[in-house]
């Protein structure tokens, strides 16, 4: 029984961490959201899976009576910092498409078809 419990654990954190690395990159590769952005919203799911496995413990804590009924470690959760660290835990390669764009009028040009000036 002890030995389920544990496999259930480590497939939870597994499932856990796929599903963060999943919305940090259909956040940036579909949605289109800036490294920076994908990275704060990383951070913000971290604090709010942390609060919410807290009141989990606390709830499970004060329906015991003062005594929890589930002991588990307090382990630090294991989940991406970052948008290429969650790409590269999908082995999600992006195909960059290298072009140049107007800054006066945001046209967009390939590196073989540049003009001399914006037409
Ligand atoms: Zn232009």
């Amino acid at each position: 029984m002890l030995i389920y419990a544990i496999v259930d654990l480590t497939d939870m954190r597994t499932t856990l961490f796929t599903l963060v690395c999943v919305l940090a990159s259909w956040l940036h590769l579909a949605c289109g959201l800036s490294h920076a952005a994908t990275d704060c919203v990383l951070r913000l799911v971290e604090v709010i899976i942390f609060l919410a496995i807290e009141l989990g413990r606390i709830m499970t804590f004060t329906k015991a009576s003062g005594t929890p009924t589930i002991t588990t470690s307090r382990q630090a959760l294991s989940l991406p910092h970052d948008v290429q660290k969650a790409m590269s835990a999908l082995l999600i390669e992006p195909t960059i498409i290298h072009s140049i764009c107007c800054p006066n009028c945001f046209a967009k040009y390939t590196l073989d078809s540049l003009p001399q000036v914006c037409l």
